[in-house]
């Protein structure tokens, strides 16, 4: 089909945009506002609630084809979608990836490597979840947390008296992995069930939001090729169409690392903006790839290593003063991404930089120095 309908206006929807623009496709977006980040790079732009599914079947009757940039749209709408133009992934896949429970155990039934996990409902129940994984656990709920919203690491029993456990609707609670690097891969499939990875990538969090993403990951090559048939078998079990990114811990033990699953995407992810300029194929073009039919492309890095750091709401002044934009381009091989949002709020995804270059060192510098000199 030629028009791709994106549900959601953010910053993947928008980088998704522009790569199937790239390859000569139309883009329509489905959003809560003519002010998303998507909105300003589509081809045309609906605006409405996800749950008015008389606008969404309208919306996707102009479509040839549909994906989606969150996996937290009620899975009826995406359904809905479906009787209209297919829907990659479809509501099956959303459904799964909305709740931790049936997520972690879909995989864990499926025979990955997943975190240790059981379901709680009150601190007694964490209690037990403790005793058996081990003190500190940590405590998520079961549905709709992003960066890190609505954990809580609990060190003791006492703590988990402290948890608003009525508050949070349901919760699961997982052994905390002292892990060495966090690392994610991301998997495209296509509908005849070809699977391409890129590269494994390593993510360092600062306050539980993605900070910075480097490339090739510090792990042995045992273990970057577990990883990436890992993602795929999880890609396959949850019979994604289009992209999926697994985050997973990779912990030391006796020598050897091991891998556990975090927590899957089915969608373009943050730590995959280092493919735009570091691989040969963008995340974002191998999605657009995925869903059309096409030829998956090389995911390999264009130079021995690359890097991608986040620009959050943080660095923009009190009063909406803008970061010193010409200040960071000044640094050579440096590319500056923004995503058009106009409230800067503290935590908020602006943006971000990447660079490629000859080692990780030099990535990183590069990259931090531009970071830096961005503060006013
Ligand atoms: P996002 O969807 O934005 O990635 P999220 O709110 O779904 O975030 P998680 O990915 O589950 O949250 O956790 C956020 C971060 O917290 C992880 O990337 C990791 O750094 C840390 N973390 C989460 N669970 C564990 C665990 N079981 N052991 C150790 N660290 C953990
Ligand atoms: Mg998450
Ligand atoms: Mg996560």
């Amino acid at each position: 089909g030629s028009t791709i309908g994106m549900v959601g206006g953010g910053q993947l929807g928008r980088m998704f945009a522009m790569a199937a623009a790239k390859l000569g496709y139309r883009v329509g977006v489905f959003c809560g506002s003519s002010d998303e980040p998507a909105a300003d790079v589509a081809s045309f732009t609906v605006c409405g609630p996800l749950e008015d599914h008389s606008a969404i079947e309208a919306f996707a009757d102009r479509c040839d084809v549909i994906t989606l940039e969150f996996e937290n749209i009620p899975a009826e709408t995406i359904a809905a979608c479906g009787r209209h133009a297919p829907t990659y992934p479809d509501a099956s896949v959303l459904a799964t990836a909305q709740d931790r429970l049936l997520e972690k155990s879909t995989l864990h039934d499926a025979g990955l490597p997943v975190t240790p996990f059981m379901p709680v409902h009150n601190a007694d129940e964490a209690c037990k979840a403790g005793e058996s994984f081990g003190w500190p656990i940590i405590v998520k709920t079961q549905r709709s947390g992003y960066d890190g919203k609505g954990q809580h690491r609990l060190e003791n029993p006492e703590q988990a008296a402290n948890v608003d456990w009525e508050g949070g609707g349901d919760w699961i609670a997982e052994a905390m992995i002292d892990f060495e690097r966090e690392v994610s891969v991301v998997v495209a499939r296509r509908v005849d069930g070809q699977c391409q990875t890129f590269p494994v990538f390593e993510n360092d969090h600062q306050n539980h939001i993605l900070d910075l993403t480097t490339l090739p990951a510090n792990i042995s090559t045992e273990t970057e090729t577990r990883a990436r048939e890992i993602a795929i078998e999880a890609t396959r079990c949850l019979d994604v169409v289009g992209l999926l990114c697994v985050e997973m811990f990779v912990q030391k033990r006796n020598g050897e690392q091991r891998i556990y699953i975090n927590e899957v995407a089915p969608r373009p992810h943050n730590s995959g903006h280092v493919t735009i300029e570091g691989c040969h194929t963008s995340q974002f073009e191998q999605h657009v790839r995925a869903i059309c039919g096409l030829p998956l492309g090389d995911t390999d890095l264009v130079a021995p290593a690359a890097g991608m750091i986040n620009l959050l709401g943080d660095l923009w002044g009190e009063d909406g003063t803008q970061p010193d934009w010409p200040a960071a381009l000044s640094v050579d091989g440096v590319s500056l991404h923004l995503y058009g949002k106009h409230a800067a709020r503290v935590g908020r995804k602006m943006g971000h930089m990447s660079a490629v270059g000859e080692s990780l060192d030099d990535v990183t510098a590069r990259l931090r120095k531009a970071r830096k000199l961005l503060q006013r």
